[in-house]
This record gives C-alpha cells, sequence and structure tokens, in this order.
C-alpha cells in the first residue's frame, strides 16, 4: 500500500445522482468517476477514501513517483535499491535451500547474471522458467548472497526474437488506498486522460482558467498538456528531475493551485474591506498618558508600527494588520497604546494570547499600565470558573471591562461583548486563518466589525507571507531597545554539564537568574515532563544553594501561573521548563538558557527560546547543549544560531534547512492544505504567483472563483466570507 501528501485537491462532494452539471464549470470536476469503465460501488468507495469523486479530481491525483520500463538495462549495470527493466537467459533454475523454501532462477545476458527470488510458486512456474528460456522482468534489484536479485519480480517470457516493444512512457505509481491496485489506477487514469482530448466545445475537457496571457508571460505549459506529462511522462524523462517535483508541468500544476490559494486570501480581504468598523479615533489622551508613564520611549520602529496602526483604526474599514518583530523588539507595549486607542473612543479591546502562561503575564502587564489611567482590565482565561468567571463575563457584556486579556476562552459562545471594537492576537502563528476570521465575525455589533491586529514573533520571510498572511497588511517593528547586548551563544557537548553547571551557579551568584529548558525527542508531553522533573532533582542537588523551580506542561495551570510568578517577582534563582516557556514569557533579570538536546529543535524554536534572554541591559549568555555526535545539517543550523541573532536571517535559515512547517508552524502550512505545491520547494514561484493574481483580478475576474473551487473546494469557509 502507498499514500503520500500528494493527495488530490479536495473538491466539492460529488453531486448528487441525477444533477451532474454546475452552471459554470460543466467540466471534467462535473464528471462522477462512477462514469468510468471499471468503476462500481466498490472502487467508487475506494476511490472516495482518496477524496477522488470527479475525473477532475483523478487528473489532480498524481504519481508518487514513477517506473521507467521504457529502455532494457543491461544487468552488469544494475544498481541496489533501483527498479529497472531487464531481459536475460534462464541460466539456471533450482528449489532454494535456506530457511525459506523458495524457486530461485538465474538468469544472465553476457553482461552479468541476475537471481530472481519466488517465495509463492508452483510447478508450473517452475516448468516455464526452464533453462534456455529468455525472461523480461521488472523488479527492484536487491543484493543477494550470489548474485544481485529481484524478489517476486514482475516477468513474462520473452519471445525469440523480441519484437515486443518496450513501453514508450514512464509508469506512474500512485497513492493508493487497501484494495485499490496500480493497474486500476492506471486504467482509470489513461480513461481520464483520454477525455482531456475531447475538443473544449463538447465542454467536459478540463477547462484552463489561467488565461493565455499569463501562461505566456510565465512559460507555463497549458493544464492538459501538464496534466499529461505528470500521469505519463515520455521516455527519456528525467526521474531525478520529475523525484524532486522540478519538471515544468509539475510546477505548472504547483503555481496553480498556490495561485488559487493566493486569490481565496485576496478575495477573503477584500470582502472584509468592504465592512464597516467603528472609527477608533481620538485626542490620544489615554495614550499620551501611558507614555508619560512608561520607563522608557518607544523605538523608532515602535513608532512607525503605532502610526501605521492608528491609520488603520481611524478609516472605518476593520484593520487587518500583521505586525512581526523579532523576540524582544517590545510588541506588548504597541499592542497595549491600541487598546487605549479603542478605548477612548469607547469601545471594548480583546487581547488574545495562546496559553495561559502568556495570558497571565499580560494581564499583569497591562494591569500595571492601564489601571493607573483609570482603564479597567479583566482577565479570562480556561481555568477561571465560578464566580470570577461570572462576574468577569457580566462586566464584558455590560462593558465595565474596557480591556479583555485571555486565551482562546474569550470567544467562546457564552462570551459577549458590549462593544468589541478591536481584538488583538499575540504569537499568531498557533492560530490559523480560520481561527482569525472566527473572530472577526464573533465581535460583529450592529452591523460593525471590530479591528483585528496580529502579532508574531516568528518573523515571516516576504514569499511566505504573501501566501500565508495575503489578507493581512503588514508592519515590522525592525528595532530592538537601545542598549541590548547580543547573548553570547555557545554551543557544548552535554559531557560537559558540570561546567555548564558551574556556569549556573556564578551567573545566580552574581544576582541573575537562569532557564534550563529540557526538551526531547519523544513527542510524549510526559517523558518530557519527567526529564524534566529529574533534571529539576539533579541539579538541586549539584547546586543547593540556589532556589529551583519547576514548570511543565503537565501541571495544572494555577500552578504553572503561579511558579512563573514566583521566578517573576525574583524568589527562584532557576527555573526548570520544557518548552512551556517558549513563547512570550519575559523577565528581564533573567540572563541565562540552557537549553537541552538543541541539536534536535528547529532553528526557529531555538530562536524564541534564547528569547527568553537578554531582555535587559546587561549581558546574557545561551548554552546550547547537545548529545552525542552532531549531524552535518546540525552542526550548521546551532551554528547559524550562534553567528546571528537577527529573527528574520535565522527564519530564512531555518527555511533552507527545514522547510516551512518550522518557519510558519505546523498548523500555519496544515490550514493552507497544499496539495501539490510545496512551499520550500516552489517558493520561487510565488512572486510570479502574486501577479498573475493582480493580473487575474483586473481582467479575468470571472475565472477567480472557479479557479479557487477548483483547489480548495466549496467547504473553505475563507473563500466565501
Ligand atoms: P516581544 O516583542 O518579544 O513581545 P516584549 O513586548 O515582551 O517583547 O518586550 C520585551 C521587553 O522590552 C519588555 O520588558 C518591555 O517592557 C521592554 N521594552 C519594550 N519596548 C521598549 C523600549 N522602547 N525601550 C526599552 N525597553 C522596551
Ligand atoms: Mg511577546
Amino acid at each position: 500500500m502507498e499514500t503520500g501528501r500528494s493527495g488530490p485537491p479536495r473538491t466539492a462532494p460529488a453531486p448528487p445522482p441525477g444533477s451532474s452539471t454546475r452552471p459554470e464549470a460543466g467540466g471534467l470536476d462535473a464528471l462522477a468517476v462512477t462514469t468510468l469503465r471499471g468503476v462500481g460501488p466498490r472502487v467508487a468507495e475506494r476511490l472516495d477514501r482518496l477524496g477522488i469523486r470527479t475525473v477532475q479530481d483523478l487528473l489532480f491525483h498524481l504519481p508518487l513517483r514513477y517506473e521507467d520500463r521504457t529502455r532494457v538495462v543491461p544487468i552488469g549495470s544494475l544498481r541496489i535499491g533501483a527498479s529497472a527493466l531487464v531481459e536475460g537467459e534462464v541460466e539456471l533454475t533450482e528449489l532454494g535451500r535456506g530457511r525459506r523454501r523458495a524457486l530461485l532462477c538465474r538468469i544472465g545476458d553476457g553482461t552479468g547474471s541476475l537471481t530472481l527470488r519466488f517465495f509463492h510458486f508452483n510447478a508450473r512456474q517452475q516448468e516455464t522458467l526452464r533453462r534456455g528460456r529468455r525472461v523480461r522482468c521488472f523488479g527492484e534489484v536487491r543484493a543477494g548472497p550470489v548474485t544481485t536479485e529481484m524478489i517476486h519480480p514482475e516477468y513474462r517470457i520473452a519471445g525469440d526474437a523480441d519484437e515486443e516493444p518496450e513501453e514508450d512512457r514512464l509508469t506512474p505509481i500512485y497513492p493508493t488506498t487497501g484494495g485499490l491496485h496500480q493497474l486500476r489506477l492506471r486504467a482509470l487514469t489513461a480513461q481520464a486522460l483520454a477525455h482531456l482530448a475531447e475538443p473544449p466545445a463538447s465542454g467536459t475537457g478540463l477547462i484552463e482558467w489561467i488565461p493565455n496571457e499569463v501562461l505566456r508571460r510565465f512559460r507555463l505549459p497549458s493544464l492538459p498538456a501538464a496534466v499529461r506529462y505528470v500521469h505519463r511522462p515520455p521516455r527519456g524523462a528525467s526521474l531525478a528531475e520529475l523525484a524532486e517535483g522540478r519538471h515544468p508541468a509539475q510546477r505548472r500544476l504547483a503555481f496553480e493551485e498556490l495561485l488559487a490559494h493566493h486569490l481565496s486570501l485576496r478575495r477573503l480581504r477584500e470582502r472584509v474591506r468592504r465592512r464597516p468598523a467603528p472609527v477608533l479615533q481620538g485626542p490620544g489622551r489615554l495614550t499620551a498618558a501611558l507614555r508619560a508613564r512608561l520607563p522608557f520611549a518607544l523605538t523608532a520602529a515602535q513608532e512607525r508600527v503605532f502610526t501605521e496602526i492608528r491609520r488603520d483604526l481611524a478609516l472605518g474599514v476593520p484593520m487587518l494588520r500583521l505586525v512581526q518583530g523579532d523576540v524582544g523588539s517590545g510588541k506588548t507595549v504597541v499592542a497595549a497604546l491600541t487598546c487605549l486607542e479603542a478605548v477612548e473612543a469607547g469601545w471594548q479591546a480583546a487581547l488574545m494570547a495562546p496559553t495561559e502562561l502568556l495570558a497571565e503575564q499580560h494581564f499583569q502587564n497591562f494591569r500595571g499600565w492601564l489601571e493607573p489611567l483609570g482603564v479597567s482590565v479583566g482577565r479570562l482565561t480556561g481555568r477561571r470558573r465560578g464566580a470570577g468567571r461570572a462576574a468577569c463575563l457580566g462586566a464584558l457584556r455590560e462593558g465595565t471591562i474596557s480591556v479583555a486579556v485571555g486565551t482562546h476562552a474569550l470567544f467562546q459562545d457564552e462570551v459577549d461583548f458590549a462593544r468589541l471594537g478591536l481584538v488583538i492576537i499575540d504569537e499568531q502563528h498557533r492560530f490559523g486563518v480560520h481561527q482569525r476570521l472566527a473572530l472577526h465575525e464573533k465581535g460583529r455589533r450592529d452591523g460593525l466589525y471590530p479591528h483585528q491586529l496580529i502579532m508574531t514573533a516568528t518573523p515571516i520571510p516576504r514569499t511566505l507571507a504573501m501566501t500565508a498572511y495575503a489578507d493581512l497588511d503588514n508592519s515590522v517593528i525592525d528595532e530592538l531597545p537601545p542598549g541590548r547586548l547580543p547573548v553570547r551563544t555557545v554551543v557544548v557537548p552535554d559531557t560537559r554539564r558540570d561546567e555548564v553547571i558551574e556556569r549556573v551557579r556564578n551567573a545566580c551568584g552574581a544576582g541573575r537568574q537562569a532557564y534550563w529548558v529540557c526538551t526531547l525527542i519523544e513527542e510524549s508531553e510526559a517523558l518530557q515532563c519527567r526529564a524534566a522533573a529529574d533534571t529539576a532533582v539533579a541539579l538541586s542537588e549539584a547546586l543547593p544553594e540556589l532556589r529551583i523551580g519547576l514548570v511543565h506542561g503537565r501541571l495544572k495551570d494555577r500552578d504553572k501561573v503561579r511558579i512563573m510568578g514566583t521566578f517573576q517577582n525574583g524568589d527562584l534563582d532557576l527555573l526548570v521548563a520544557t518548552t512551556v516557556i517558549e513563547v512570550g514569557v519575559d523577565v528581564p533579570n533573567a540572563g541565562l538558557m540552557i537549553i537541552e538536546n538543541a541539536e534536535r529543535l528547529g532553528l526557529a524554536q531555538l530562536h524564541q527560546l534564547r528569547g527568553r534572554v537578554g531582555r535587559g541591559r546587561r549581558e546574557s549568555g545561551c548554552v546550547l547543549l547537545y548529545h552525542g555526535t552532531l549531524s552535518e545539517t546540525a552542526r550548521q543550523r546551532l551554528a547559524a544560531l550562534r553567528e546571528t541573532h537577527d529573527g528574520f536571517e535565522i527564519a530564512r535559515r531555518d527555511l533552507d534547512l527545514r522547510g516551512p512547517g518550522e518557519v510558519l508552524g505546523t498548523r500555519q502550512t496544515g490550514a493552507l492544505q497544499l496539495h501539490i505545491a510545496d512551499l520550500a520547494r516552489d517558493r520561487d514561484l510565488l512572486p510570479a504567483v502574486e501577479q498573475a493574481a493582480t493580473l487575474l483580478l483586473e481582467r479575468h475576474p470571472g475565472h477567480v472563483a472557479p479557479l479557487i473551487r477548483r483547489w480548495l473546494g466549496e467547504g473553505v469557509r475563507y473563500a466565501q466570507v
């Protein structure tokens, strides 16, 4: 059974029987697979499991790989692990000795010998494969005890003077599911490809939604040509190029998929912009008061971004703005100022954080900043229950709480705001586009929609931002507060643990605080927590003079928050933690960060973790501990971290070394649901995708909806907002 990521794009559910056409489509996306020969209920059910309901689905169900049966290869040139077509004369057929009974048939072609090994066989087969016969067979080449071997190859007896031609196309191997044979899929795709040849006038072809001028401009093959090529590449096609997904036909399909995604986000953005939002504009009395109370002045970058935000808020259409700012660049205070703009205009603001820990920290910060100005701040998290929660809900409904800080609990059904004018999402990479929209809907009041500000510390390379965040405007805080020193980073094998412990002793002895982060390769949270607990015990023994705390994911949120608070107040010297502290935690006195098994983490994550130190004006350090011997990639990754502190540079290198899942966060790329395109591999297409999208929107607006539907289906919420 072969399965793989290159599944089909999800199309609409099959039309109910009897209504097999859709007005603007009418092409192969309206033709059910059941119209093909050989598709009865059982096959249809198996195809359905692969997401294949229409003939178009089948055409977009791309091969995982290819086999080359177009050339007979000399046996002497076979390479272990490759699959190949060979032909030779049977030299010997015998029953194999050894633990497992097998029929062994040795063939030779003058360049070498090859053994065909069959564990399941019958007497007739033994007769067929008798000495002197010519056989042609196809299989994977393996190392054997005497000669190279093929186990259960496909084979047939070749004629005396074999006129039987080799195949003239590469053989596609499709992702499939139990009970659906490759031969069946090949037969079905052959029928589907035959439909492609039909004249467009017949209305059953694969409709080309990308206009000719775009195809020409970006030198893309036509859709039917691309589809035909990827299903049946001709003899001589480069297997290597196909395996890497770099053939123009494959890139044509990836291009169209990326275009559809990009268009859907652009369209979403247009629709949101047509909605009315409250005008949040006042004299700026509250923000002036907060600035006056801050112990620092905003950086030029913070000022610039805040000006961009203020401009949006004054427009009367919903702001949709992404603020990217490296770890420690000071996004929180910008969020607080933005909230004050809403409050001064008579509206409520909500700030949503991805974890209880972070929500609690923001709540404390906001209280300290806003309450002296007479602005009430409330907290709503999952862990709040009972009377406190009920009171908070009431106050939000009545509008006596002006700024609400919390987790996603803020947007549960029973939460009702009196006048929500602004939603801020911190550390956006944990939320997908859908959640973002749900919030937008949630805040709707009297026909007005709230403004949205999204803040992320994971810098996103521009090309990716264009695909994943094409619906958002972009601001960048590209400057750190003055006086920050780069965190001195060292890479150390864990055999030198004792020295590292000494370093912790010295740092804490000098009045600084430290983090010790335990990570494990195991995904299991339980094991991670155990490791952290064991480490805490070991460190307590080694460092009896220090006050050591432990936080991990298995603690109750209440306890996490309490321990974090103790650390924040300076009542703990060393905090042993799992990666729960990755995001947002801000304790300026912390000056040393130890990360165990650093070689197993992605750069973005390491950068986030390291960002927990270096937040004050004194020099800080980070020790990346690794276990065993470093692989070349791991060495490069850790070196990148040692050499640079620029989150954007790190994100770029991460993209090169690990792909976009790491950069955007798995959930974010998951939300994209790409089937054919691959953001890392195809990212060089993105600038052209953006231009093509603009062209389509301007000159061929009628093609936009069907193109989106082809790749994202009907069910995609954000295509319809
Ligand atoms: P992040 O962007 O990672 O969320 P924070 O908002 O937590 O960063 O800010 C990091 C630290 O820098 C906080 O302690 C914050 O009070 C401080 N800070 C923010 N802006 C400035 C500034 N302009 N000058 C000095 N310190 C600042
Ligand atoms: Mg933050």
